[in-house]
């Protein structure tokens, strides 16, 4: 078979398979688990809006979870 390379539809970075619905890499999927599990809560320092990539996704948690949301990942599927 032919190899498909996947990028994390929340930071870009190479992703290693679909986690929660979205394709994404094991950082996101680890940061999307945690913040579930324990219920975080985040704030944005800026308007909500921050730049989610490879080199930037740890400045702003409220954003990165909030494009984890919005790029198809499901809290449901963390609870199992
Ligand atoms: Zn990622
Ligand atoms: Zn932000």
């Amino acid at each position: 078979g032919h190899m498909v390379v996947e990028y994390c539809v929340v930071c870009g970075d190479k992703a290693s398979g679909r986690h929660y619905g979205a394709v994404s890499c094991e950082g996101c999927k680890g940061f999307f688990k945690r913040s579930v599990r324990k219920n975080l809560t985040y704030s944005c320092r800026s308007n909500q809006d921050c730049i989610i990539n490879k080199h930037h996704r740890n400045r702003c948690q409220f954003c990165r979870l909030k494009k984890c949301l919005e790029m198809g990942m499901k809290m449901e599927s963390v609870q199992s």
